[in-house]
């Protein structure tokens, strides 16, 4: 779960291999950061143990660079994580750990085919190793300010990892963003919601699958997922809806004709947020509380989109019935970002300038809508962001 790239990449790719963003050299960052270090706590001992021979990875930033999030059409974004293959190994997981799962599901109420379908997502069932050593990686992105100061609190998380002696040295391998073992946890994570679940004692999310499938369950349950309460459902809208209705009860929603696609009935008891991902000319989504506690674990709607539908599937439940739109536009990072500022601006109240996207961010986007004389769907279209003064080519 790193947070995907910030365009501040842009203006570090060039001379980056050598230096930081005001020239420091590698060894002055990793001397400042022992100064920062040893004022947590942290030994000289397991410093050293963490950094020796340690030296940049220009390739880190580079993979980075291509790093694939934002900017994408949500429905081949989709297909590609929830995938009929995916569905397949998912399926076959499911029931070669059917006792695990249970056993998850009763201590943290996280329904098993959540579990299964973030397995998969973040590491596809653990089926590929990564061999990024995580102290180097993430030490590239921290000297690089890269998302200044989350890469260097990670570094200095994953020092208390190793000073705790939960992992040793040699096994501190993740991605190339330092996202470590079958749940692609960062350090801080680890730390917060790593849990032995096999009985040997040790948070192991590389290499046993009851201590991943648990790790990914506590970290949502932590994040505010409520056991038994459905994510969301694709739905309809009546002729002539009024989309400046975002939010409301699931009562309200029937109220307003609001329809389940499948068919179904929607529940009672809880609230939820109208979703359009692509406007309305692409499907629409009913998404609860668990939703926006899917997004905790990776801040992007496609990621949790995603993510619930691969579940659903394992569920036995069908693939979404509405088409996306073949020309789906979706913002990029540096779009998003430019929006965030420009609302700002607008005298909207923003917590983040970070290109991720809130439900409470799409409302803003209905209120100018309204005003601007456009359908109010809280979708940021070519059209919309052109209208708000954010320049789309
Ligand atoms: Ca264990």
């Amino acid at each position: 779960m790193w947070r995907s790239a910030l365009p501040v990449l842009a203006l570090l790719c060039g001379g980056i291999a050598v230096h930081g963003e005001n020239g420091e050299p590698f060894a002055a960052f990793l001397a400042a950061l022992r100064v920062d270090a040893e004022k947590q706590g942290i030994t000289r001992t397991t410093f050293d143990t963490a950094f020796v021979g340690i030296t940049l990875d220009p390739s880190v930033l580079a993979a980075m660079r291509h790093a694939p999030e934002y900017g994408k059409p949500f429905g081949p974004y989709l297909a590609s994580l929830a995938s009929p293959s995916r569905i397949g190994v998912g399926l076959r997981k499911s029931a070669q750990w059917a006792a695990t799962l249970r056993a998850v599901e009763q201590k943290y109420g996280v329904e098993a085919t959540i579990l299964v379908s973030i397995w998969g997502v973040e590491s596809s069932f653990g089926d590929g190793e990564q061999h990024w050593d995580v102290f180097r990686s993430i030490a590239t992105l921290a000297y690089a300010r890269f998302q200044q100061p989350l890469f260097r609190d990670e570094l200095l998380a994953a020092l208390r990892i190793l000073q705790q002696g939960r992992v040793p040295r040699s096994e501190f391998l993740g991605s190339y963003a330092g996202a470590m073992g079958q749940p692609q946890f960062l350090p801080s994570s680890y730390l917060k919601y790593a849990v032995d679940f096999d009985g040997d004692g040790e948070a192991d999310i590389w290499r046993s699958v009851p201590d991943v499938l648990a790790s990914i369950a506590n970290y949502l349950r932590q994040s505010g997922w409520q056991p038994h309460l459905p994510w969301g459902f694709e739905v309809t809208v009546p002729q002539g809806f009024d989309y400046r209705a975002s939010r409301g009860s699931f009562a309200e929603w029937t109220k307003r004709s609001v329809r389940r696609a499948d068919g179904g009935a929607l529940p009672d008891g809880a609230s939820a947020i109208l979703f359009f991902p692509s406007g309305t000319a692409g499907p629409a989504f009913l998404l609860t509380d668990n939703f926006v506690a899917l997004k905790r674990f990776n801040n992007s709607d496609a990621y949790a989109l995603s993510v619930a539908a691969l579940a659903d599937r394992l569920r036995g439940l069908p693939a979404f019935r509405a088409a996306w739109p073949t020309d789906d536009f979706q913002p990029s990072r540096a779009e998003r970002t430019a929006l965030q500022y420009r609302l700002a601006a607008l005298g909207y109240k923003l917590a983040d300038f970070d290109g991720h996207f809130d439900f409470e961010l799409r409302d803003m986007v209905r209120d100018l809508q309204r005003r601007y004389g456009m359908i109010p769907d809280g979708y940021p279209g070519r059209a919309f962001l052109n209208r708000v003064g954010v320049r789309v080519p």
